[in-house]
């Protein structure tokens, strides 16, 4: 049974891959993580455009 942090993580890294600044797709899926015991926070950077793409989740 996986846990919400990895059912996110999973889910990001398999869907959100497209860039929605320059419709470059990211293969490698390279989310970002950290933690403060109380959010998520999810965190992509393009590596065509630079563009920053955060999600934040609040643990409960
Ligand atoms: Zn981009």
């Amino acid at each position: 049974m996986p846990t919400t942090f990895e059912r996110i993580r999973q889910r990001y890294e398999s869907t959100d891959k497209r860039c929605p600044d320059c419709g470059y797709v990211d293969e490698e899926g390279n989310w970002e993580s950290r933690t403060d015991g109380q959010q998520i926070i999810y965190r992509h950077v393009c590596p065509s455009c630079d563009a920053s793409r955060e999600h934040t989740f609040t643990l409960k």
